[in-house]
């Protein structure tokens, strides 16, 4: 079966659609993945051999008025806002710029790091189960995929995840952004469970006044807060914190917390019944369990300490005024350890730079 993004990725790399702009500078690969404004493609950096990600944004569906100036050229110009925003940024945990090319024609091409690419070689060496028979899979890995292939993950798996999304998401938010389309399949995983957020194609500047207050929603239903739902006006970060609570909650259970609208906009939360663990040593050192297909059966009861389910019911909180913050999420007891590994390794990496 090929989708309409194969045929196209198929038809582009033969022919004259991209100029040479791009084509003297990269070689196109294969289909990574797609989403709901491209396609996503690896190629090869013609200078030095490196494989990056092409994001091909089909510019027709970025109105003009919300381009914004790239602060990535001298001569000016502008750039649809993914592009522009992505490119001030620089974190462990979010997809890093490399280059764009706008064509005069159809796409903006957004050269990027390429994540989660290494599972290939993981899976040959079992240390997890990706279906033999599917091999785009392997390529690249989104959470999506990962949750998927695991049915649902154990506790200090989830918990190194989401540790790392959390640090991302407070790093927008101290340059003032919000991601807004927070979820699974916009997080690339590698074979260590290292992440990296992508897609910053719903982002946006936190407004500064109550008369700016977002009245648009552009991110995923699933992921949506009662607030949302009900169309209020709203501000981004406290939404962002319910995204992330559906998240966690998606990881540890498999399943998303809410069946449908009404569920949605009640916000009432039910977390299935399952043993719940006094202490994390519960899990023999957070290790190996991935490698215990017993444990992972879908069937099987689902393992939550009482501290990861109080951490998700601070985050599906209905009222946004009393919903957690961004850093009573990273300072919460069940994920404080984790965060403070990361924290540390990055400084140490960024000084020794
Ligand atoms: P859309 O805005 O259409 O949702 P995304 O930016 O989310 O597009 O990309 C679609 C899919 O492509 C992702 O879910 C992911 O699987 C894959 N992908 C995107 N960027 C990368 C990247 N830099 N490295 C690896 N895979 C990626
Ligand atoms: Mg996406
Ligand atoms: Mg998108």
């Amino acid at each position: 079966v090929t989708t309409r993004a194969e045929d196209m990725a198929g038809f582009l790399n033969g022919s004259k659609v991209l100029s040479p702009n791009f084509t003297k500078r990269y070689k196109l690969g294969r289909l990574l993945g797609e989403g709901r404004f491209g396609f996503v493609m690896t190629a090869t950096r013609l200078t030095d051999g490196r494989k990056v990600a092409v994001k091909f944004i089909d510019v027709d569906k970025i109105p003009r008025n919300t381009w914004l100036p790239d602060r990535g050229s001298a001569t000016g110009g502008y750039v649809p806002p993914e592009i522009a925003i992505l490119q001030q940024l620089d974190h462990p945990n979010i997809i890093q710029y490399i280059d764009h090319v706008v064509e005069p024609t159809k796409y903006a091409l957004l050269i990027m790091e390429l994540h989660g690419s290494d599972w290939q070689h993981a899976s040959s060496s079992s240390t997890m189960s990706v279906e033999d028979d599917d091999e785009e899979t392997c390529t690249s890995f989104d959470l999506f995929e990962c949750i998927d292939a695991h049915h649902h993950l154990p506790e200090p798996v989830a918990r190194k995840i989401f540790a790392q999304i959390v640090l991302a998401v407070q790093h927008l938010q101290v340059q003032g952004i919000v991601h807004r389309d927070i979820k699974d399949e916009n997080i690339v995983v590698d074979s260590n469970y290292n992440i990296k957020m992508i897609d910053f194609g719903s982002a946006a500047n936190i407004p500064k006044t109550q008369a700016q207050y977002f009245t648009r929603f552009c991110g995923t239903i699933p992921y949506a807060s009662p607030e949302i739902v009900r169309k209020e006006s709203y501000r981004g970060p406290e939404v962002e914190v319910w995204a992330l609570g559906v998240l966690l909650y998606t990881m540890i259970f498999g399943n998303n917390p809410f069946r449908n609208g009404k569920e949605r906009a009640e916000g009432i939360v039910v977390m299935p019944r399952g043993f719940h663990l006094d202490s994390d040593r519960d899990y023999s050192g957070g290790k190996a369990v991935l490698t215990d297909p017993q444990m992972m059966h879908p069937f099987n009861p689902v393992f939550c300490t009482s501290g990861c389910r109080n951490l998700i019911r601070g985050m599906l909180e209905f009222d946004p005024k009393s919903r957690s913050t961004i850093d009573e999420v990273l300072s919460h007891p069940w994920l404080k350890r984790e965060v403070e590994i990361y924290q540390k390794a990055y400084v140490s990496a960024q000084s020794a730079a």
